[in-house]
């Protein structure tokens, strides 16, 4: 059966450039937040949306999305009925996806909410990647061209690094492009030998 590998990592921390780096060596990789941005414009997600948010939300029959993201920032209510609509949507996606690749003997499920959105428990082996907190809040701030404080806003909302590793299989030291490449490889490896037996 294909082994999920958890992927996951503070903001910042580097998450979706290794899950490029194990798509590039071949590993199918699934992107939460991308998917569930995809799936925000099915209409199912946005019937149930509406359902919610009432046309509010709506311009010109189009979700406003700033408009959304402003409710549920401030409001952990708001946050959760969105994430009751999303999460579901996504799981169900993910479980397609996991079978049209029933033939891979592994793939990576990226999440940054993998620990507190529990789907950890649905994985084989979990990655956790990690950077000193400075170098990630500069590359958030380069990235996004955001502040310092709306980036440490977001930290805090997360659970911490020391929870994250310690449920951790492995982890990848993300300071610089050598050492990510160091954690792949190991992992990699590990990954041929886990195959070699089984
Ligand atoms: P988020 O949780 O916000 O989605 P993330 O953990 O997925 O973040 P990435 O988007 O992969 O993080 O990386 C954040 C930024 O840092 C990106 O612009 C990326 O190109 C850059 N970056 C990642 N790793 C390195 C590295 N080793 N050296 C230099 N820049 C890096």
């Amino acid at each position: 059966m294909t082994k999920i590998i958890g992927l996951t990592g503070g903001i910042g921390s580097g998450k979706t450039t290794v899950a490029n780096e194990f798509a590039a060596h071949g590993i199918p990789v699934y992107i939460t937040d991308l998917e569930a941005k995809k799936l925000m414009q099915t209409d199912s997600v946005l019937s149930q949306i509406r359902a919610e948010f009432g046309d509010d939300v709506f311009e010109n029959g189009l979700l406003n999305r700033g408009k959304l993201s402003e409710i549920v920032f401030n409001d952990s209510g708001s946050l959760t009925k969105l994430n009751n609509i999303v999460h579901p949507a996504v799981k169900q996606d993910f479980k397609q996806w996991l079978l049209e690749h029933k033939k891979d003997p592994y793939i990576i499920y990226e999440s940054a909410i993998l620990f507190e959105s529990g789907s950890y428990k649905e994985c084989d082996f979990i990655i956790n990647v990690v950077a000193p907190l400075e170098i990630r809040i500069k590359r958030v701030i380069d990235r996004d061209k955001t502040t310092r404080e709306k980036v440490l806003e977001r930290i805090k909302n997360q659970w911490n690094n020391e929870e994250k590793s310690s449920k951790s299989d492995f982890i990848i030291e993300n300071t610089t492009k050598e050492a990510l490449n160091l954690g792949i490889v190991k992992i990699l490896k590990f990954l041929r030998i886990k195959q070699m037996n089984s």
